[in-house]
């Protein structure tokens, strides 16, 4: 006789237990609709789990919290607003049934296969990190090589360490927390190398885990080749001009570690399959002012729409989608009436990427300059509605802007640009 798959019917399916799943479940579920969040991790907190350094909430909390406390506050709003988790679960389909509903195949060693029928779906899935392979390091391939993300797990969570001497490729903030918690851990940390001319991290990490601690920062340099047979015995690191290494300047570095910190890709092979549409510039989905994608009911934010800064901004922004989650469950209609929103000049993305006339809505973006005297402007139609100067500005910081619903009211495409203000440069 067959087994039959059991199906559970649910208001609200997040997906990924992350900052951005738990603070769309604790909305959702505080509005008395029923909500579950899957994760395929053991336990909730995503990420932020393995980040046991500070600098997490001091704008969502008003206190600075580590990152597993920041989760555990996180999970507490969940689950006391309601919400049901289910944990060890992995979603390995998500699509769109003929009568509206969205149904997820949910797999699990408990369990087996069963299915969740959900009016509308939050993709909280977060990111997962780029390695050698995608930036094509040539080398040998010997133990010792490992995502920064990786390791911190391998440190932090399951208590051992990934060497004893290392170079760090990439100063993004993940790669700079990890040079000092090497550093701490007893390991040497021989130097953190970066293709750009400026760091990619926050300035607060370059200082508090390069400078106080004299790891070397070697700007617009990259790691040409790894050495090794069984473990890395070393890297040769090379200067770049106009992008290219100069194999004539470049010079060894004996270590038996070495850490990739080179980005995060926004996990969405769910999203593709269920028919959601991507955005290149930020590998998440393309999302109206609702956070709402090209596929009805299936909403995003977090790590997963676009790569953030801080976490206060995840929690923030899944937020917001889960209060559209929650207008769309009360009947209020698609996006049909919404205008388009587009990043202009030094502006990597804009997220969302259209707005609702006479609404509220709160943009996010990426700068593609460096500046201490930036202006972000907005046009509707051609015509300057908004301006904000905008004193430090690093490819690494994510920038937002507030605009009033009283502005939002003329036709036409609104484009957002940034712009140096040559006189105090
Ligand atoms: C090393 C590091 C240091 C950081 N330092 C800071 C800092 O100092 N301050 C700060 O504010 N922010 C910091 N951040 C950023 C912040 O932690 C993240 O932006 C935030 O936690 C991302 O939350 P998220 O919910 O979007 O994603 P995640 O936390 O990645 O959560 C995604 C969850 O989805 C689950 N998932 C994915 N796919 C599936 C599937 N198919 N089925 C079931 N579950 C799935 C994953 O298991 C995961 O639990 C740091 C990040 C890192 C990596």
């Amino acid at each position: 006789m067959m087994e039959t798959i059991q199906t559970t019917t649910i208001d609200v399916a997040v997906i990924g237990a992350g900052a951005a799943g738990l603070s769309a479940a604790a909305v959702t579920a505080a509005a008395g609709r029923s909500t579950v969040v899957i994760d395929r991790e053991g336990m909730t907190g995503g990420i932020l789990r393995q980040c046991i350094h500070n600098g997490f909430g001091l704008r969502y909390f008003k206190e600075e919290l580590t990152g597993p406390e920041f989760a555990q506050r996180m999970f507490v709003k969940a689950r006391d607003a309601g919400a049901r988790f289910q944990l060890d679960a992995t979603v390995t389909e998500l699509k769109k049934l003929e009568d509206g509903k969205l149904q997820l195949q949910v797999l699990s060693a408990k369990d087996g296969v069963q299915l969740i029928e959900a009016r509308a779906v939050v993709l909280a899935m977060g990111c997962r990190e780029r390695n050698r392979g995608n930036i094509a390091t040539p080398g040998t391939r010997p133990a010792g090589v490992f995502t920064a993300g990786s390791a911190q797990k391998l440190l932090n969570i399951e208590g051992r360490l990934p060497g004893t001497s290392a170079v760090i490729v990439g100063s993004g903030d993940i790669g700079l927390i990890m040079a000092r918690r090497l550093r701490w851990s007893g390991i040497e940390v021989k130097a953190v190398v970066e293709i750009m001319p400026y760091p990619s991290g926050l300035t607060r990490n370059i200082v508090q885990c390069l400078h106080d601690f004299n790891i070397p920062l070697w700007l617009e340099h990259s790691v040409v080749r790894i050495y090794g047979k069984d473990r890395v015995e070393g890297v040769d690191v090379a200067p770049l001009v106009n992008g290219m290494p100069d194999m004539e300047k470049k010079f060894h570095i004996d270590c038996d570690t070495l850490l990739f910190s080179v980005g995060l890709i926004p996990e969405n092979e769910l999203a593709v399959n269920a028919g959601v549409q991507l955005n290149p510039a930020t590998g998440g989905a393309m999302v109206d002012a609702n956070y709402e994608t090209n596929v009805p009911g299936i909403f995003s934010a977090g790590n997963v729409l676009h790569v953030h800064d801080l976490v206060d901004f995840v929690a923030e922004e899944a937020a917001r989608a889960a209060a559209m989650v929650l207008k769309r469950l009360d009947g209020e209609d698609a996006a049909a009436t919404t205008q388009p929103a587009t990043a202009g000049a030094n502006l990597k993305y804009v997220v969302p990427n259209s707005f609702f006339p006479g609404r509220r809505t709160v943009f996010s973006f990426r700068p593609l300059i460096v500046t201490d005297n930036g202006l972000l402007t907005a046009t509707l139609g051609g015509k300057e509605i908004w301006r904000k100067r905008v004193p430090f500005v690093r490819p690494a910081e994510m920038l937002t802007a507030e605009l009033d619903g009283a502005l939002l009211t003329g036709d036409g495409e609104l484009v957002f640009k940034l712009e140096k203000e040559a006189s105090h440069d």
